[in-house]
């Protein structure tokens, strides 16, 4: 490299690394700036004349504290409004869509019904109307980019949905990607992912694996996949099969069929669909179980479970310990693999309680390396069902940002 080009690849790093320095602390000053990077103060202040021409930075006021000869200093912080980025989330039932400013925060949610299997050409009319309608929100403010998460293999590098299990008519290789851009109006950037792997991104982000580099996300309900970030990087693999944790065997001896054609998978031990129907099976047994409450029979759901768990009921600590067994299994095998400093649950285990997740640590601990003291931190996740979007928009923030 020539020294020319040196200096300007130097310059532009520079310019990045305050940039983010001032994403993560809100207001700063240039003398604080300073104290954090090994910068002149003309060469920073250069830097936000630069991005303040640009609309990215703003001068928010004057701070407390004098600087030398009295004066007090200006303070400067991100333009939160200077652009805004768009999350989306194909879930089985329901597409979900928010727009955040430059800042994550959420400004607009918008969900629309899905039908089961829908047809891929009205999800993505959806989709269209759905960013339409976000776009129309913001008052046509600057798009600087678009996620989409969806469940299944997906390749990240060219959006193409390998599979979907939500959307067995869609049938292989959806140029999901594609399909969008030749529908918005402006080019911006698009991103396709895992949506498990927004998922663990919005943890980082916004939740509670804040701050942590290894982290484990686990999206369980009738499915199971997982996000993971190693040391601060969304990990996909060769074949964008990272975290497909739903088909590990961890039950040799089980005879209930996985959805991939196998038997004995941690998807199908813990599935909602396989505890409903045991509890189902159970009745004859035990009709007094709180979690039948007079209720039909049929129209039982995890929640029945769950509260009836809370008042100790027999049945359900019964079916709920057989649960905790396979996910201590499950995710013991993954610790080893991954070595995460937390693991966060999502989904609707998340409502399971103290009972499910105390249990769940002693299980873990007691079948794992007992020898080595770990510090794995299993938490319940508390983004709710924006998770995913929530996760796809900061994505699309950290790219703009990078
Ligand atoms: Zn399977």
């Amino acid at each position: 490299m020539t020294t020319i080009r040196k200096q300007k690849a130097l310059k532009k790093i520079n310019r990045k690394v305050i940039l983010n320095i001032l994403r993560n602390s809100g207001e700063v000053s240039i003398s604080e700036l300073s104290k954090k990077v090994n910068l002149s103060k003309p060469t920073l202040m250069n830097i936000m004349n630069y991005y303040i021409n640009k609309g990215l930075v703003v001068i928010t006021g004057k701070g407390s504290s004098t600087e030398e000869g009295g004066k007090k200093p200006n303070i400067f912080k991100i333009n939160s409004s200077a652009g805004y980025a768009i999350g989306m989330a194909i879930l089985a039932n329901k597409l979900i869509s928010i727009v955040t400013d430059l800042k994550g925060k959420i400004l607009e949610k918008i969900s629309v019904d899905l039908e089961t299997d829908e047809k891929f050409d009205s999800v993505l009319k959806k989709i269209n109307n759905s960013y339409k309608q976000l776009v129309n929100n913001i008052n046509g403010k600057k798009v600087i980019g678009l996620a989409v998460g969806t469940y299944g293999i997906t390749n990240f590098d060219n959006g193409v949905i390998i599979y979907s299990p939500h959307f067995p008519s869609w049938g292989e290789n959806i140029e999901l990607k594609k399909k969008i851009s030749e529908q918005l109006p402006s080019k911006i950037a698009i991103f396709i992912e895992n949506g498990v792997r927004f998922q663990a991104f919005a943890e980082k982000t916004f939740g509670v694996a804040k701050k942590e580099e290894n982290i484990i996300a686990i999206q369980a309900g009738k499915g199971l996949a997982a996000g993971v970030i190693a040391e601060n990087k969304i990990k996909r693999g060769r074949h964008y099969i990272i975290g497909e944790i739903g088909h590990m065997l961890i039950n040799p001896e089980g005879k209930e069929v996985c959805a991939c054609g196998g038997k004995g998978c941690f998807e199908v031990m813990v599935s909602t669909k396989r505890i409903l129907r045991r509890a189902k099976e159970k009745f004859n047994d035990c009709p007094e179980s709180l979690i039948f409450n007079e209720k039909d029979i049929d129209k039982i759901n995890m929640y029945d479970i769950f509260d009836a768990l809370k008042k100790k009921d027999k049945l359900a600590k019964e079916l709920i310990d057989d649960i905790i067994n396979w996910f201590a299994i499950g995710i013991s095998n993954i610790i080893l693999t991954n070595d995460p400093q937390i693991v966060v649950i999502q989904g609707i285990f998340t409502k399971a309680g103290k009972y499910f997740l105390d249990n769940l640590k002693e299980k873990i601990n007691k079948i794992s390396l007992r020898k080595i003291k770990k510090e794995t931190d299993i938490k319940y996740s508390k983004l709710g069902d924006n998770v995913c979007a929530l996760g796809a928009a900061s994505y699309v923030l950290s790219r703009y940002f990078e």
